[in-house]
C-alpha cells in the first residue's frame, strides 16, 4: 500500500539479462491506485523493457512483477484483465482494419456482443479513429496507428494502464488530443507512461521514476525532481549523465 491506496502497478527487484548484459537491473516501484507516473530515461535505458515485464510480454530473470496485487508470471489472466498496454511498436496484425483488429481483441477477451460495441464506438470515438475505422493499418499514418494502439489499450475499460510512448509520432494537435485523453482517463485509472517529452511530464503526470543503464536513478513527485520544466531537462541530463 502506498498514501493508503492499494498498489496497482508494482515491481520488485526486476531484472532482464541477455546473456551477460543487463536491461534492468534490480528495478523496483511500486504505484498506488489513481497515481499517473512518468517513466523517463534515455534510450536504451530500459523503459519498454520494464514495461514489457510488467505486462507479461517478458519473464523476468529476477524479481516478481504485480498488477492490481496479481504476480503477472504465474496469475496472468488476472493481471491481463486488469492491464491495457500500448507497445512501443503500436499493434500488429497490418493487414486488418482498425474496425476489424479491435473487434478481434474485444472477442479474444470475451467481451460479450452488446458491450463490445459500446467499448468500439467508445474507442473510436475517443482516439479519434472514425476516418480510417475501414482502412488497412498498413496504410495510416504513424499517428493513427499510435491511436490504433491506444484504442486496442483501453477496449476492455482496464483499471490500469502502461503506455509506451503514446505521444510518439504524433502531431502537435494528435499530442494535445492524447494529453486530453490521458488526463480525462487519469481521475479512473492507474497510469505508467514512458516519454521523451519532458514537458509532458508537466502535464499530465504526479510522480517520476527515471531509469538510466537499466537502473532506477529516481523515484519522487515531478516537484521534487525539478521545480521548473527548465530545471526538469537539466536534472534529467545530471541524473543520467549527459551533458551539462
Ligand atoms: P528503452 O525503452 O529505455 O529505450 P529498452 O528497454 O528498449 O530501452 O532496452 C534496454 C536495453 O536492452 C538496450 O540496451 C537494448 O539494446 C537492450 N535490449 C532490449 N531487448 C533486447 C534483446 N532482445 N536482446 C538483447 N538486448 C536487448
Amino acid at each position: 500500500m502506498t498514501n493508503g491506496q492499494p498498489a496497482m502497478i508494482e515491481a520488485q527487484g526486476l531484472s532482464k539479462f541477455y546473456g551477460n548484459f543487463a536491461a534492468t537491473r534490480d528495478v523496483t516501484f511500486s504505484i498506488p491506485q489513481g497515481q499517473v507516473a512518468a517513466f523517463l530515461g534515455p534510450n536504451g535505458a530500459g523503459k519498454s523493457t520494464t514495461m514489457k515485464l510488467l505486462t507479461g510480454f517478458l519473464t523476468p530473470s529476477e524479481g516478481i512483477a504485480r498488477i492490481g496485487g496479481h504476480d503477472v508470471s504465474t496469475n496472468r489472466m488476472e493481471a491481463a484483465e486488469l492491464v491495457g498496454y500500448l507497445p512501443e511498436n503500436g499493434p500488429l496484425y497490418q493487414e486488418m482494419t482498425p474496425k476489424g483488429l479491435l473487434r478481434y481483441f474485444g472477442e479474444v477477451r470475451g467481451l460479450g456482443a452488446g458491450q463490445l460495441a459500446e467499448r468500439l464506438d467508445f474507442v473510436a470515438r475517443r482516439c479519434s479513429l472514425e476516418e480510417v475505422w475501414g482502412k488497412p493499418i498498413s496504410k495510416l499514418s504513424r499517428g493513427y496507428r499510435q491511436r490504433v494502439g491506444m484504442a486496442q489499450a483501453l477496449l476492455h475499460d482496464p483499471k490500469v494502464l502502461i503506455l509506451d510512448e503514446p505521444t510518439s509520432g504524433l502531431d502537435p494537435n494528435q499530442t494535445f488530443q492524447v494529453r486530453e485523453l490521458i488526463h480525462d482517463l487519469a481521475k479512473t485509472k492507474t497510469i505508467l507512461l514512458s516519454t521523451h517529452i519532458l514537458s509532458e511530464v508537466k502535464a499530465v503526470c504526479n510522480r517520476v521514476l527515471l531509469i538510466n543503464g537499466g537502473r532506477l536513478v529516481f523515484d519522487g513527485t515531478v516537484d521534487a525532481m525539478a521545480a521548473q520544466e527548465a530545471d526538469l531537462e537539466k536534472r534529467f541530463r545530471q541524473l543520467t549523465g549527459g551533458a551539462a
